[in-house]
């Protein structure tokens, strides 16, 4: 069935952004509001983001023109009786969009084909409430829609599989990626995603690392291109409240009830963004800039540490080397044997020629930074350290080992750091005699690259000892952000619940990993899928991280999925051996 008018029902954040690239795409448009004010809203919400688009010359103002024209207005159903396809985009209530498609199903041809917005609620129960299930679909756009390539195309048990055709092309039509999704609450994109953002919330709201520190985390940690608060805040904390909800009653998980927090924020009228007040405030309701944020110094000068101890040879221990000395510190870097020293020195060595090879430094500087690291196989020769960072294996036996060695061989005034991703800080700190001088210093792999580093205290570790190691993370250029002494930090505690999710799904048939790739890529702006992800993390390693995360919580959700247990049983382990979940030519 060929596509000429499309009607859309709401005008808010969703709907406008859809009437603007349906209406980009050619198509005339009829949108549908309860009020008079609330279509002023939304035209001009239609028009500013059409104005943005010209005046980054990504389109001319006569396109722009003809655009808003093609946009018609109006406050009465029947208005859209002419339409072949109606996109749903009111709030999200089962018992409203019920009673919009009763209604709709009175004045649209018996053709007409159906579509809802919603982001969690069953499409069939909205299909149900017309005369012609069958030709009623999700339609699942992502914020802002006019941005976003992904459409979640919805069919239920009812659905014709010729409207699904129509709706596919339509999608494709208007440059959109159409995956296809079983009727199930969350589909796959928000199925992974609301998890993810509840837990940031309960993360935030039990006062275990800051807003700015969450959302600082997921970006330059994994990449995203927002943190978890600052994207409920876009999406709208009224719509992310009911999709937690939808999520709970279709799988009555504890982990998807809504945080108490949201529910609050949403009495409150907070409802992120688009009322101007969220986790943060904003310049002025549907206003991006945010005016209450708080950014670390940055401008920190000199370190307050200057001779660092490194303890380990491995891929860590010589990025914080590398790290620390083109920062201006002395390191001394201790090692096993001379051959494992050697290739420690030889791996900065590598990354320093590629800088100068690429230009970014220059030969003096490059043998400055080498000539500043020192090497060792005598934890003696760290006795005037300020701090040790420990970067060996992640093994608790081994740690514990080197932070006895590291108590006795330091100065009593020296920091104490261990690099550990799963491992209990306080049970190294347990070990010394000086636990309020030992913290968790997490780098990201690669060190010299990243820039996220996680200050871990534990509950013996003293404040100014949090505080002096922050501004050495912030003067060696790094992004520091602190948080509790608990299995998965940050960034480990979000993603990798959210990568067994993932497991789970394709297990249960719901969609292949390539599908459930896109579905994050294009909808969610992340730079790699769950999949593609832990083909390069490695399954044993994601299998070994969310085995801490179960030690440690006791909850079903972090306790590895069985495909996941399965695949690295049988040497499945993504990129390094060659399979994992996508098969890589040798
Ligand atoms: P919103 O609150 O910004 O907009 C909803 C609009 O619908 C409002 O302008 C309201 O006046 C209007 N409305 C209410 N009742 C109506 C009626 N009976 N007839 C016509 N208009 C009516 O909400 P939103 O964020 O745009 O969400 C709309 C839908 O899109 C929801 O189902 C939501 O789950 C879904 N969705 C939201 C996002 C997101 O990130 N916000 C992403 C994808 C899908």
């Amino acid at each position: 069935m060929e596509i000429r008018k499309v009607g859309v029902v709401g005008c808010g954040t969703m709907g406008s952004g859809i009437c603007e690239i349906v209406a980009r795409a050619g198509f005339d448009v009829v949108v549908h509001e309860i009020s008079d004010v609330a279509l002023e809203h939304g035209k001009e919400r239609i028009q500013r983001s059409v104005d943005r688009a010209v005046e980054r010359g990504k389109s001319d103002r006569a396109e722009a023109d003809a655009l808003i024209a093609r946009i018609a207005t109006t406050t009465s159903l029947a208005d859209l009786g002419g339409c072949d396809l109606i996109i749903e985009a009111v709030p999200e209530h089962l018992d409203l969009k019920k009673e919009v498609f009763a209604a709709l199903d009175e004045v649209a041809g018996p053709e007409t084909i159906f579509a809802t917005n919603t982001s969690s609620l069953p499409v069939i129960d909205m299909a149900v409430a017309t005369k012609r299930p069958d030709r009623v679909v999700g339609f699942h756009f992502f914020n802002p829609a006019q941005v976003m390539k992904l459409v979640e195309l919805v069919h239920t048990v009812a659905t014709d599989p010729e409207v699904l055709e129509s709706a596919k092309l339509f999608a494709e039509g208007l440059g959109k990626t159409a995956v296809a999704c079983r009727d199930r609450a969350g589909f796959i994109a928000n199925l992974l995603l609301f998890p993810y953002l509840n837990s940031a919330t309960r993360m935030y709201d039990q006062g275990y690392a800051s807003r700015e520190d969450i959302d600082a985390s997921m970006k330059l940690g994994c990449g995203h291109p927002m943190g978890p608060l600052e994207l409920l805040d876009l999406i709208g904390l009224d719509s992310s409240y009911e999709i937690c909800e939808a999520l709970w009653r279709q799988f009555r998980d504890d982990q998807d009830a809504p945080a108490p927090l949201l529910k609050q924020y949403v009495v409150a009228g907070y409802l992120g963004r688009k009322s101007g007040r969220g986790f943060y405030r904003y310049e002025h309701p549907e206003s991006p800039k945010i005016v209450d944020g708080v950014t670390p110094d940055g401008g920190v000068t000199g370190s307050p540490f200057s001779t660092i101890g490194v303890v380990g040879t491995g891929l860590m221990a010589s990025g914080i080397a590398e790290v620390a000395a083109k920062a201006g510190n002395e390191v001394i870097l201790r090692g096993r044997s001379e051959a494992s020293i050697k290739k420690a020195k030889a791996a900065v060595q590598k990354s320093l020629d590629k800088a100068v090879s690429r230009g970014k430094l220059d030969q003096a500087n490059a043998d400055e930074i080498l000539g500043r690291i020192t090497t060792t196989l005598e934890f003696s020769d760290l006795a005037e350290c300020d701090v040790v960072v420990e970067a060996v294996a992640e093994d608790l036996a081994i740690k514990t080992t080197i932070f006895e060695e590291l108590d006795r061989a330091t100065k009593p005034e020296c920091v104490l750091a261990t690099t550990t991703s799963s491992l209990s800080v306080v049970d190294l700190a347990a070990v010394t005699g000086r636990p309020d001088k030992v913290l968790g210093l997490h780098f990201f792999n690669p060190a010299p690259i990243m820039k996220l580093v996680e200050v871990v205290r534990t509950v013996a570790t003293t404040q100014n000892v949090v505080e002096t190691c922050t501004s050495w993370i912030d003067a060696i250029g790094k992004h520091p952000v602190q948080c509790r002494d608990r299995a998965g930090f940050i960034v480990n505690f979000l993603l990798f619940p959210y990568l067994n999710d993932a497991v789970r799904m394709h297990e249960e048939g719901y969609g292949s990993p390539e599908d459930i790739d896109a579905a994050m890529k294009l909808g969610c702006g992340h730079p790699m899928g769950p999949f593609e992800l832990m083909d390069i993390v490695g399954l044993d390693v994601t299998h070994a991280i969310l085995d801490s995360l179960h030690e440690e919580f006791r909850e079903r959700r972090y306790a590895p999925a069985p495909l996941l247990e399965h695949m690295v049983r049988a040497g499945y382990l993504g990129r390094k051996s060659g399979r994992g979940f996508y098969d890589y030519a040798r």
